[in-house]
């Protein structure tokens, strides 16, 4: 059986954490052991990635740095196909999601703050003083230090190193947790590590659970020095009160329960397509998907319709079949907790537009599968109205006015991100200007420059990552002040 071993101070060890089994969502099948950390083996990796600030990582130009940021990228495009294998078995996402999405972006994100930390300069003030000869201010981005990196399942490269890439374009060093449900592609990365030169102790990764657990263990420790986290807005709130002792930064990207929003003059093709990648692709497993639609009444029947069309439209099967569309959710217990919801919505008195159920999918038989599934007719305070499901769900409520529609979209604790779709440019500003979230897509869904700002509002996190908005957050600005 396949073993999955720390990485700590640039070697893989097993760890003396209780070792645990890692299944194939597709099929049930145990397909590696993942041995965990305890604490004196996070202690270890936290230790190593303080000493490595001051070793050779710590002397290097941020030229030098630059360059290795793109080794890794190219060393991971270089081992596309297995990093491709181990997101597809932890996740069982099909081929044809992990080889666009989750690999090339995990990749990418390695450039792009390459790009972003040879852009970045930092401010300069001169002022006036009594004595007429002025004094110079310059602002310089120092490391944090040792960052903890916590991340969750549903893309488990392309999010561990949307925050790895700029800890280490800044000069951190980091320590990761990935979630216990997905531990492969951060252990590989450490082969990528290795092969490219990255010194010892500079990425770390160790395996485990949240609460007292290597999860903790890693948030508790003293000497990390920030803390970044994406996952449940319940776990964030752990996560920050740990960060309190010591008053370390954090950074948190949580959960979501996003709104759709469908005027009656949207262009429908282009809106029904947008909706459904937005409430299934990944099996409703991306924090920015929609669970709330609200449709305009002039167009309500014809988006329920089409909606539950495109819903009825996915092929499951093999996730290595690149003619498949739709997988199985992460695990028997996430499959429970959806269909826990599925079950409450009729219950309800939902009524129940398409999918609701497992679908029977051959050979495949002990997978964790679900429908995608569309709903209407539920109060606004529902639970599966107002509670984050993270299922190929959603919930279609229609409006008559745009003030109507903002206030049924703003009428959750979450704010992560809406859609928002209409052929009138001045609605959509005005609209996408009045949503309280982090991100408004108009006519789109998860179109991403990697240089915008990215994150929640209300109860969606705290901080933005992405471009120089990573870089405030990585690095410490301080000011230097000469007088002349
Ligand atoms: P969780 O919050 O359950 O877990 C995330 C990570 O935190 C895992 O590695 C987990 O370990 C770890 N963890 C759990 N408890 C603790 C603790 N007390 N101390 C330290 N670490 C801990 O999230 P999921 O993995 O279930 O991911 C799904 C969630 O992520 C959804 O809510 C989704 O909306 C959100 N998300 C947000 C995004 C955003 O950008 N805003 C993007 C993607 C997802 P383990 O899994 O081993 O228990």
């Amino acid at each position: 059986m396949k073993q999955i071993n720390n990485f700590i101070n640039g070697q893989f060890v097993t760890g003396s954490g209780e070792a645990y089994e890692n299944r194939y969502p597709a099929t049930d099948e145990v397909i590696s052991i993942v041995n965990a950390a305890d604490k004196d083996d996070v202690d270890a990796a936290v230790t190593a990635a303080k000493k490595a600030l001051d070793g050779p990582w710590g002397r290097m130009s941020v030229a030098e740095r630059i360059a290795l940021l793109r080794k890794l990228a190219d060393g991971i495009q270089a081992r596309f196909d297995e990093f491709l294998e181990a997101e597809v078995r932890d996740t069982g996402k099909p081929v044809s999601i992990a080889s666009h999405i989750d690999i090339p972006r995990g990749a990418a994100n390695f450039n792009i703050f390459a790009d972003q930390i040879a852009a970045t300069g930092a401010e300069t003030f001169e002022m006036a003083t009594p004595d007429g000869n002025g004094a110079l201010n310059y602002s310089v981005r120092l490391p944090q230090g040792v960052i903890g990196v916590i991340c969750p399942w549903n893309l488990p490269l392309l999010l561990m190193t949307w925050k790895v890439a700029p800890a280490l374009a800044c000069g951190n060093t980091v320590v990761v947790k990935p979630s216990e449900e997905t531990p492969s592609t951060a252990t590989l990365l450490g082969e990528v590590m290795q092969s490219v030169g990255i010194p010892d102790g500079v990425y770390n990764v160790v395996h485990g659970f949240g609460p007292d657990s290597a999860g903790e263990f890693l948030t508790s420790h003293p000497d990390v020095d920030a803390l970044t986290f994406t996952g449940e807005t319940r776990t964030g709130e752990a996560i920050m009160q740990a960060a309190s002792k010591g008053v370390r930064p954090v950074s948190l990207e949580l959960g979501g329960k996003n709104p759709g929003v469908v005027f009656d003059d949207a262009d429908l093709d282009q809106t029904l397509e947008g909706l459904a990648r937005s409430c299934f692709v990944n099996t409703g497993q991306v924090c920015l998907g929609t669970e709330r639609l609200y449709v305009q009444r002039g167009i309500f029947d014809q988006v329920v319709e089409g909606l539950a069309d495109k819903a009825k439209s996915y092929a499951y099967g093999d996730p290595f079949n690149p003619d498949t569309t739709m997988g199985p959710l992460i695990s028997r217990k996430h499959l429970q907790k959806v269909q826990g919801y599925y079950d409450k919505a009729i219950s309800a008195g939902a009524t129940l537009i398409a999918g609701g159920g497992a679908p029977d999918v051959k050979g495949f038989e002990d997978g964790y599968w679900i429908q995608p599934t569309v709903w209407t007719g539920l109060s606004e305070q529902d639970a599966v109205v107002t509670e984050e499901i993270f299922g190929p769900c959603t919930h279609i409520t229609p409006f008559d006015t745009e003030e109507e529609a903002i206030h049924l979209a703003n009428n959750s604790p979450y704010g992560l991100a809406t859609s928002i779709w209409t052929t009138n440019l001045s609605r959509a500003h005005r609209v996408a200007g009045k949503i309280d979230v982090g991100i408004s897509w108009v006519n789109c869904w998860f179109l991403r420059d990697l240089r915008t700002p990215f994150g929640g509002a209300k109860r969606s996190g705290i901080g933005r990552e992405g471009g120089v908005h990573s870089l405030e957050f990585y690095t410490e600005l301080r000011n230097i002040c000469v007088k002349l």
